[in-house]
Parts: structure tokens; C-alpha cells; sequence
């Protein structure tokens, strides 16, 4: 299986298409299932063809598709005062895709710089972060494999150890131009390595001390995959500016920016905008998403089969030589081992399970979060299976 020249190179692509979904599984075109362990990376929280997904695509489909932010949108008000409604922030900014959200975050510290008489506002991010593939957001990320190449990369980030309160401390008393923190409570791409809750309650009263934003990258952890709506609902305070998207829309592309207090007036009319956010069908499908989240305890089932995946990971691959760790919050797992193993990426697709490897030698899990108890035991026995000859 190849693929045509005529697509850009920008993906190593593994040997399979799949021409059906149902639930947490996929099949192929021999009609070979898959326990679609990875959710198109944190993507379909729902699983596939899920009812509520398809009747309000379909219902938008034969309506309205597109009109533009020149005219008022039912749809995206009723998700924006239903999101706000979840998480208690105040307002939103909707775009279609997470480094969009994360530009816009960016954008509103700056704004918010400037307005205190800054000219050359910073923003704190993190080693291993990962923000996204636009200039501002390879620039925020902590990787320099996506950001070689593409020099001059953007100004105004000053760089932290993850979760070291202790050097963030440091930092903040040596820059008075710093703005803000832009900080994912769960680094996915760069290994599942979850903040410690004092490093995350430190980072919120260092803001709070230092008149900086608190800004969560909750592209990845946010819609229910670490069992709360938002991973900062684990904690008894709101971040400033949130940004999120991919389990928003379950597949179809949408992203949002929420502000809170002091960054939700930030923006006024011509500060930012985006032909296609919040159209009325990214909007009525997100509504359904969001819907179906809280509202059929899916949001729940993640905490608790999140649990139950760890508990049998911890149970299964506690002992073994070579799992340095295992680590999860929600149904965001990964498994470190003690060496690479991009490997067990193909010999798991041969066994008909989708699982990915970050970091060069962390398993990462992400099954929709739908999974059923049956469903987790036969995704803990396929990981079981892989493992057996690992050494
Ligand atoms: N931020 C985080 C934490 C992510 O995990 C990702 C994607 O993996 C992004 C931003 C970028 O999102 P997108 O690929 O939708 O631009």
C-alpha cells in the first residue's frame, strides 16, 4: 500500500485504510476489525458513528452548512453559553483546529502585555510541550525536531522546566516581561507526563502573585479525556485563557479559546477572526458532541474506565523489567518502557489493535471514551499480547 506522489510527504503513513467505524472499533476494507485504542489522537471521544453525531450532521447537512461571523449564529451561541455553562469561564472564541486556539491564547496574552505597558510581552512554556504546527505554536512547543528548518522561529517565550515550580519561581523573579503561562496539565505528544496538582496550584497562584494569565493547552486533555470536562476541574480554580479542540467536534474540525475575568474582554471587533469558526455546522455537531458528553455519563465512564485500565496495566506490566512507568489520568495512559519501540506500532496493527508510541518509548493509549469494561479487558489483553516477547 502506497501513497500517491500528488499528497505532500508530511506523514509516515502505517499500511491500512479503514472504510468503517462503529463504537471503538475500525475496520478495514477485508473487513478486519481494529480496537481503535488512539481515538484519531484524542479525536473521537464518542467512538464511531455514534448516533447523536450522525443524526446532528445530518439534520445541519440539510439546513445550513455556512453563512459567516458577519451574522448572528444560533448554533455557535447556544455551544458557546453551554461550554461557558461547563467549565465557568466567560466567553469563546471558536476556530478550527488546536494550534488556531493556541494562536489565539497567544494573541491575547500579547494583547494583554501591552495593555499593562509591556512592549515586548513573554509567555512561559515548557520542555516537551507540544502547542502545534503553526509559527507561534512550533515556536511554544519544547521539541526542536518540529521546529528545525522553519528558523526564524517566533519571539516572546522564555522556556521552563515541566512541572518545577521551583524554576518557574526563578524565572519569575529574573522577568519582569513575562505575560503569561501557557501550560498543558497533561503533556501528550511529548511522552504522557502529567503535572503534578501543586505544580498546576503553584502556577495558578504565581500568576495570580505576578499578574500573569494562566493559559491550559487543553487541546488534548480537554472534552472529557482525563474524566473531568477540563483536566482543571481536577482543582479548585479556573485558568484565565483555555484553549481546545479535538475531542470537541468528534471528527469534525473545530477548536475554541475561552477566556475568564481579566482576559474575557481582551478581544474587541477586529482583534481576531476566522471564515470558518464557529459555523453553523462545526457548531451543531460540537452542540450534539458536548451533549452527549455530559449528558449520557460519558464524561463519568472515562474516570472510571480510565482507573480500571491503570489499576490493569499497573496489575499486568507492573513487574516487567522493561516498564520503567506506567502513567495515566482519565483514558490518557501511557506505558514507558526501557528502551524505543516505535516498533509495536506495526505489530500491533497486525494484531488488530491501534495504539500509538510518543516520545520514542512511551506507549500512549487514548481509546474513545465510551470504552465498556469488556472493551478495556480485550484492550488490556492485546497490550498484554504485544508485550509478551518485549525485552
Ligand atoms: N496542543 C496540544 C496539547 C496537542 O496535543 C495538539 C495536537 O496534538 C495541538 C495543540 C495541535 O492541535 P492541531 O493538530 O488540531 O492543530
Amino acid at each position: 500500500m502506497s501513497t500517491s506522489t500528488a499528497i505532500m510527504n508530511t506523514y509516515a503513513r502505517l499500511p491500512v485504510e479503514f472504510s468503517r467505524g462503529q463504537g471503538i472499533w475500525l475496520y478495514d476494507q477485508h473487513n478486519k476489525a481494529y480496537l481503535d485504542a488512539l481515538s484519531g489522537i484524542a479525536v473521537c471521544g464518542l467512538g464511531h458513528a455514534h448516533p447523536a453525531v450522525t443524526e446532528a450532521i445530518c439534520r445541519q447537512a440539510g439546513q445550513l452548512l455556512h453563512t459567516s461571523n458577519l451574522y448572528h449564529i444560533s448554533s455557535q451561541q447556544r455551544l458557546a453559553e453551554r461550554l461557558c455553562a461547563i467549565s465557568g469561564m466567560d466567553n469563546v472564541f471558536f476556530c478550527n483546529s488546536g494550534a488556531e486556539a493556541n494562536e489565539a491564547a497567544i494573541k491575547m496574552a500579547r494583547l494583554f502585555g501591552h495593555k499593562k505597558g509591556i512592549d515586548i510581552p513573554n509567555i512561559l512554556v515548557f520542555d516537551h510541550a507540544f502547542h502545534g504546527r503553526t509559527l507561534a505554536t512550533l515556536s511554544a512547543s519544547g521539541n526542536r525536531k518540529i521546529q528545525a528548518g522553519f528558523e526564524p522561529l517566533t519571539k516572546g517565550f522564555v522556556r521552563a522546566p515541566y512541572d518545577d515550580l521551583a524554576a518557574v519561581e526563578t524565572i519569575a523573579k529574573n522577568n519582569p516581561n513575562i505575560v503569561a503561562v501557557l501550560v498543558e496539565p497533561v503533556q501528550g505528544e511529548g511522552g504522557v507526563h502529567i503535572a503534578s496538582a501543586a505544580f498546576l496550584d503553584g502556577l495558578r497562584r504565581l500568576c495570580d502573585e505576578h499578574d500573569w494569565l494562566l493559559m491550559l493547552d487543553e487541546v488534548q486533555t480537554g472534552n472529557g479525556r482525563t474524566g473531568q470536562y477540563f483536566a482543571f476541574q481536577h482543582h479548585d480554580w479556573l485558568p484565565d485563557v483555555l484553549s481546545t479542540a479535538k475531542g470537541l467536534g468528534n471528527g469534525i474540525p473545530v477548536g475554541a479559546t475561552f477566556a475568564h475575568g481579566k482576559a474575557a474582554g481582551l478581544f474587541g471587533p477586529g482583534n481576531h477572526g476566522s471564515t470558518f469558526g464557529g459555523n453553523p455546522f462545526a457548531t451543531s455537531v460540537a452542540l450534539a458532541t458536548v451533549t452527549t458528553l455530559v449528558d449520557d455519563g460519558v464524561v463519568a465512564n472515562a474516570a472510571q474506565m480510565g482507573d480500571y485500565l491503570l489499576k490493569g496495566l499497573q496489575q499486568r506490566l507492573g513487574d516487567k523489567p522493561f516498564v520503567r512507568q506506567i502513567r495515566g489520568h482519565g483514558l490518557m495512559l501511557g506505558i514507558e518502557l526501557n528502551r524505543d519501540c516505535g516498533e509495536l506500532v506495526g505489530k500491533a496493527l497486525e494484531q488488530g489493535l491501534l495504539i500509538n508510541v510518543t516520545a520514542g518509548s512511551v506507549i500512549r493509549l487514548l481509546p474513545p471514551l465510551i470504552i465498556s469494561t469488556d472493551e478495556a479487558d480485550q484492550l488490556l489483553d492485546g497490550i498484554d499480547r504485544l508485550l509478551s516477547d518485549f525485552s
